[in-house]
């Protein structure tokens, strides 16, 4: 079977593309991109309806580096725009393939279904914000890297927040994830947030030396005690192989999420204005129609619930008026929970703790949960993110046949301590075998 009809044969199981491509030559290596990433002459929806009609004349940084390597099979299902963590806010929603009736995570749930799902060598390149890596990557049992802010370019993403966005990778091995992170990371003049840092082979990370682990208290508070426990067993697995683990405090954590939801969601509301059926976006007959008319009809049919709701929360946010008691608290919040990681990754290499608080839920149970509660299930992912430190989650174990994912943090350009470590850890821990569909 050629590897587009493997890919229809997933997709048919899984629902984890929005659009499939012809490949011809398969390569060593194949890429996936999440849908909010541009890609020439393919559709890159971001998972909104509004996009529906988008194909980009270019392709993303990240998309040409990647075809020099290698092909790129299909693009992958997400939250529309990045917003949520279950996948389900979305047109098309991807199954998790360890129990179909659960969530892959989100927002890069249809790159970790795939991943954990397509038997060739296979990259998937997403994207977090607040955690849409390592979430789905906890919740469908691969390995999925975020990196320091700036190390990857953003020139060709669809922007959820551009401070907060970085474009990362998934595999099922943390070697993987090296090579992925190789061929996308590097300057870019077309991204003036782009980090000015050479091109670096990061396979050549895997080696080093011991690393110190810090263990933060917070972390394991409010968590379903069956991801705890095997979350610890991973720890002191390390620990038994000559690994140090010291308690550490994280004490900022709880503000983080209330921080980063109102500088996500103010950073959403001015990035989606451009939305309104002119240059981006479904058209509808503007005859007859004003300019207010006809663009709120546009926006009114193409943005789903969640993105209206996040536009309303960020534009509130930034009103005159409320701008110093919200935005503004919230970036100075932001700054501290910044240094509470830097004085803490002072005292040791590598910060270890679950990547998700809970197993990954029932898709019908999710419809009865408040928009309030998706947002506190990313309490664990949403802080690293917001100080822009590189992370990785990579599987420890499952419950009940469920995935549960070791998040391992650590310091800003620090990628070779989380790779390194990962690598220690999948060797300890062993193979493990993926389902088939
Ligand atoms: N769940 C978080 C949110 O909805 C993070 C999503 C992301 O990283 N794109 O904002």
């Amino acid at each position: 079977m050629s590897i587009t009809e493997d890919c229809r044969r997933i997709d048919e199981k899984l629902s984890c593309f929005t659009a499939i491509s012809d490949v011809s030559e398969e390569g060593d290596v194949v890429f996936s991109v999440k849908d909010c990433i541009c890609t020439k002459g393919m559709l890159s929806s971001a998972g909104s309806k509004i996009l529906q009609n988008y194909f980009p004349v270019f392709d993303a940084t990240v998309v040409e580096r990647l075809r020099q390597i290698g092909p790129i099979i299909g693009k992958t299902c997400q939250d529309e725009f990045g917003f949520g963590t279950f996948c389900k806010n979305t047109y098309k929603i991807p199954k998790n393939p360890w129990d179909t009736e659960r969530s892959c995570g989100g927002s890069s749930g249809g790159a970790a279904c795939l991943t954990a799902v397509l038997d060739h060598p296979h990259i998937a390149v997403a994207e977090s914000t607040g955690g849409s890596i390592s979430c789905p990557a906890a919740f469908c049992g691969v390995v999925g890297l975020t990196p320091t802010y700036g190390l990857v370019s953003r020139y060709g993403l669809i922007d959820y927040a551009n401070s907060l966005d970085k474009i990362g990778v998934m595999g099922r091995s943390i070697k993987e994830c090296a090579f992925g992170l190789t061929v996308i990371a590097g300057h870019d003049p077309r991204d003036s947030t782009s980090l000015k840092v050479k091109r670096k082979d990061f396979t050549e990370s895997l080696m080093g030396a011991p690393l110190k682990i810090g263990i933060p208290k917070q972390y394991f508070k409010n968590i379903d005690p069956r991801v705890g426990e095997k979350v610890w067993n991973a720890i002191r697995k390390l620990e038994s192989i000559g690994f140090v683990c010291q308690e550490a405090s994280l004490d900022y954590t709880k503000y983080a999420l209330a921080s980063y939801y109102l500088i996500a969601m103010a950073e959403a509301s001015t990035n989606l204005a451009k939305f309104c059926g002119l240059r981006y976006g479904t058209s509808s007959n503007p005859e007859e129609k004003g300019f207010n008319e006809y663009f709120s009809n546009v926006r009114t049919n193409g943005f789903g619930e969640e993105a209206k709701r996040r536009i309303i929360m960020g534009t509130y946010a930034r009103m005159a008026g409320y701008r110093d008691e919200l935005y503004l608290k919230a970036m100075k919040i932001r700054t501290l929970v910044i240094n509470d990681f830097k004085r803490e990754l002072k005292k040791v290499d590598v910060l270890m703790a679950p990547t998700m608080p809970m197993l990954p839920p029932k898709l019908s149970d999710i419809a009865s949960i408040t928009p309030l509660q998706e947002y506190q299930s990313d309490v664990l992912t949403v802080p690293v993110n917001l100080a822009g430190m590189p992370h990785v989650s990579v599987p420890c174990g499952f419950v009940d046949g469920l995935p549960v994912g070791l998040h391992i943090m650590s310091d800003h350009m620090q990628e070779s301590k989380i790779i390194q470590m990962a690598y220690v850890y999948e060797k300890a821990r062993g193979k493990i075998e993926y389902p088939k569909v």
